[in-house]
């Protein structure tokens, strides 16, 4: 067996309070572009542009014609076996809290209950106007018998999903249970994010503050990879598969 792989299956053993923190890396396997990445979202559209809070207000058309196939994408793909053993981990109780950055449900549909969603999900449509809050279902609905495509409340205001725009507010019961969380975290083990964006990026700080040790499984490169006791340049569906056995029953 890989050194790297017994090592982290090691420190997850090892660890009282192990947690793991998500990004789009994860669900790449499960064909969703990441950001970052080759063929990822940044080379087709700016999405700090796109799925930022300035054009939801200013151009909800344009914001609405690059949100609504990402929903039907989303809903047509399924969790991979990173998702499958992270929530293994989360249920054999090795792992006690999941951060997630992803809004594609997929930790929730493997298994992972409870999933800290800190950039919000796909799981209604909200009012910003009146708070009215709908089905994924409805809100679809109403964008598609739109004529500019814009789901509209009875308000007459555009509506939104939970996903957090670039520009909104973050959820701030989600952000401070994942400060909780890593706070009391001796082990991080970070998969599938660049750890660029703020303020998640700073959890793996926090960890190591308080003593706790870091494990990255991520392709590209991250800021705290020097500072890593385990680190995995690899896929992370196999990786983790690979993980969970040398973890055994
Ligand atoms: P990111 O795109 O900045 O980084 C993803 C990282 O994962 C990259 O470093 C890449 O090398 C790595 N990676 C890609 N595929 C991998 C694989 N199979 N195995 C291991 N590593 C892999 O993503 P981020 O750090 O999560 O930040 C981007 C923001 O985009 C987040 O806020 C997130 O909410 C949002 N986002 C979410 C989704 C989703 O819900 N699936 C998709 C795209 C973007």
């Amino acid at each position: 067996m890989n050194a790297d792989i017994r090592a982290l299956a090691e420190l997850l053993a090892d660890a009282e309070n192990a947690v793991v923190l998500t990004g789009a890396g994860i669900s790449t396997e499960s064909g969703i572009p990441d950001f970052r990445s080759a063929g990822g979202l940044w080379e087709t559209y700016d999405p700090m542009k796109v799925a930022s809070m300035n054009t939801f207000m200013d151009d909800p058309s344009l914001f609405w014609r690059f949100h609504r196939p990402r929903i039907d994408m989303l809903g047509s793909v399924e969790p991979n076996a990173a998702h499958r053993a992270v929530a293994a981990l989360q249920q054999r109780g090795i792992v006690k809290a999941l951060i997630t950055q992803n809004i594609d449900r997929l930790h929730s549909r493997a298994g992972s209950d409870p999933v800290i969603e800190v950039h919000g999900s796909l799981d209604r449509g909200y009012c910003l106007r009146c708070s009215t809050a709908v089905s994924m279902d409805e809100l679809c609905a109403r964008a598609d018998s739109a004529e500019d495509g814009v789901p509209r409340c009875t308000c007459g205001f555009q509506m939104k999903s939970g996903v957090v725009l670039f520009g909104e507010q973050m959820p701030m019961e989600a952000i401070e249970a994942a400060y909780d969380a890593a706070e009391r975290a001796d082990v991080m083990l970070v998969i599938g994010s660049s750890l660029q964006v703020t303020p998640v990026s700073q959890l793996p700080g926090v960890v190591l503050s308080r003593g706790g040790r870091l494990a990255i499984l991520t392709e590209s490169e991250t800021d705290y990879d020097h500072r890593c006791t385990v680190r995995i340049h690899e896929k992370a569906g196999p990786t983790m598969d690979a993980v969970l056995e040398a973890l055994g029953d």
